[in-house]
């Protein structure tokens, strides 16, 4: 395989069933992600694009195709080694920040080092050098109650990038977020792909973050309708 390319998908088909009914979501999908690079899967509301996210990441199984990860032809493992596979490699950002309420900004981000079997003191120095590196390095100590909406994100974004993943995916990660916040957010992710090398995969309905991107995928009603580069711009 192409080592650039860390993400390989190969005509993925989805469908959800209820009842008589069969929703044909994803129509045959092929696409690479490559490594060191922020790319963005945009199109509309229910083109399938959380769909296809949960796919590529080990989260969903498609009713056909193949999702060959790092290597990896993810969904011939077993659900155990797929789970770990995920914890070993994957990050996720969501649009609802997930974060614990009562837990400081520090704790948060110390919690997935722990689990993943970092010791103490390590996590707390790892915790507070992400949550510098994402600009909170003033706001160690708030609960996500004091936290503003951008704040809260940068937090679960240090918290994804805490434990060096290889893949991080965000899906639909500004669209709680004003316009400004968003533009942090999608650079913070730019940054993790060029500054430490992750596979950053966002999926948006959002074209403002476009230009961030190092390469985008157009995804239609299920299938995808143009994929092209563009030329790096400073971050
Ligand atoms: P997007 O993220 O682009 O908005 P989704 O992948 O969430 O699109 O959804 C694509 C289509 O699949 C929609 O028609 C949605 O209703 C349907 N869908 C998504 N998840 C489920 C599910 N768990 N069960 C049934 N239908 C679903
Ligand atoms: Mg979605």
């Amino acid at each position: 395989m192409n080592n650039d390319h860390s993400i390989i998908g190969k005509d993925i088909h989805h469908s959800f069933s209820s009842g008589e009914t069969t929703n044909h979501v994803l129509k045959g999908i092929s696409l690479e992600i490559e490594a060191g690079k922020l790319t963005i899967i945009v199109g509309p509301s229910g083109s399938g694009k959380s769909t296809l996210l949960a796919i590529l990441s080990g989260l969903l199984q498609p009713s056909a195709g193949k999702v060959i990860v790092l290597g990896t032809d993810l969904w011939s493992l077993s659900r155990k080694k797929i789970d770990q596979f995920r914890l070993d490699n994957c990050s996720f950002i969501f649009q609802g920040f997930n974060l614990f309420s009562a837990l400081t900004a520090k704790e948060q981000v110390i919690l997935p080092l722990q689990y993943a079997g970092v010791k103490d003191k390590r996590a707390q120095q790892q915790a507070i050098e992400t949550l510098k590196n994402v600009g909170l390095g003033h706001r160690l100590d708030a609960r996500p109650l004091t936290l503003s909406g951008g704040e809260k994100q940068r937090v679960a974004i240090a918290r994804a990038m805490a434990k060096d993943p290889k893949l991080i995916f965000a899906d639909e990660p500004t669209s709680a977020l004003d316009s400004r916040n968003g533009q942090i957010v999608i650079k913070l992710l730019h940054e993790a792909a060029l500054t430490f090398g992750a596979t950053v995969l966002c999926v948006t309905h959002d074209p403002r973050l476009l230009g961030h991107a190092d390469r985008i995928i157009e995804i239609e009603d299920g299938s995808i309708t143009e994929a092209y580069s563009q030329k790096k711009e400073q971050v």
